[in-house]
């Protein structure tokens, strides 16, 4: 009896070790070597933090832009929508980041404004300066040729603000997404002559008109490029704004051509960039041949040159605006 019992546990002793001989054979891998890590896997996380979204990085070309600038916001991750002084923008997708084109209008009083990018569960808030941009004050100039047109002073306001710029507002309130550009921005001439400054305050007597384009020099009959590729969106002759022209990029971004001779495409055409879309001319309220270029994003005047620059060097990596070869 007694030799018996003292056989139980030795038995059980025996057993339990030839089960964690068993276990430990089991439990090692084969060959000896460590199994690979899941890809981006660290060893100092938590499981229940694998699962948390990262921080998304948001970067803004700049945090104290001036009137009529135009802001590049560009993310590593896709933001639901972005917020800029209670307006929303949207965002496109271009080469693994998502990129936002911002407006600060010319006519934007300088002051702090909030800019937000929105995620789908968490947001970026970023403080933005307005400058101040001096815009020099000139003389609104009618000449006798124009006044025995018809034109003065108080007729090109009143038909500019009741007439004109009403029906090219009309035909720049689409925002298509996604834009129909997807490389940099051309110069719309071959050849770059201000002779008219962005901004400048056009004043006689009471009557005062803020110049929201650029005034480039051109030959009657010079080639006009589009900036980018779109779709022709406006095309009439108007009183003041003589032929005008008007192409969509999307996203609520639109190029305007003025006092043009000639159009060489028409109404809903998808046009290229670099391509001519008409001839510079003289035709409406102007002194003497030019191309009256100007730009609007999503309601907002900006400096077609600035937003050229900038958006080259900070969304397709250029040193500035492209240049077409005179053909
Ligand atoms: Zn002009």
């Amino acid at each position: 009896m007694s030799r018996k019992r003292n056989l139980v546990p030795l038995l059980v002793l025996g057993i339990f070790g030839v089960l964690v001989v068993v276990a430990i054979v089991i439990s090692r891998p084969a060959d000896n070597k460590i199994p690979p890590k899941a890809e981006g896997w660290d060893p100092g996380q938590r499981a229940d933090e694998l699962n948390e979204p990262k921080t998304p990085s948001v970067s803004l070309s700049s945090l104290t832009p001036e009137q009529s600038e135009t802001l590049v916001v560009v993310s590593d991750q896709e933001p639901v929508t972005g917020w800029f002084n209670g307006e929303p923008f949207p965002f496109f997708a271009l080469h693994g980041r998502w990129v936002a084109l911002v407006g600060v209008s010319a006519k934007l009083a300088p002051g702090s404004y909030d800019l937000q990018v929105v995620f789908p569960s968490q947001k970026v808030a970023e403080r933005v300066e307005v400058q101040k941009r001096a815009f020099p004050v000139t003389q609104l100039v009618v000449t006798p040729e124009l006044e025995e047109q018809g034109y003065t002073p108080s007729s090109i306001a009143e038909n500019i603000a009741l007439r004109e710029n009403v029906m090219i507002q009309r035909a720049m309130e689409r925002v298509a997404e996604p834009p129909y550009f997807t490389g940099p921005f051309y110069n719309p001439l071959a050849s770059m002559n201000v002779v008219g400054a962005y901004g400048n305050i056009r004043k006689s007597g009471d009557i005062e008109l803020q110049h929201l384009g650029l005034d480039l020099g051109a030959a009657m009959g010079t080639n006009v490029y589009a900036v980018n590729d779109g779709v022709v969106s406006f095309e009439d002759s108007l009183t003041n704004y003589g032929k005008t022209l008007i192409i969509d990029h999307g996203l609520g971004l639109y190029s305007l051509y003025l006092h043009l001779s000639e159009f060489q495409v028409s109404e809903k055409e998808e046009v290229k960039r670099g391509e001519v879309i008409a001839r510079s001319g003289n035709t409406g309220y102007s002194i003497a041949p030019h191309l009256h270029y100007s730009m609007k994003l999503r309601g907002s005047s900006i400096d077609p040159s600035l937003f050229c620059d900038i958006v080259n060097r900070e969304v397709f990596g250029l040193a500035g605006c492209l240049q077409r070869k005179i053909e």
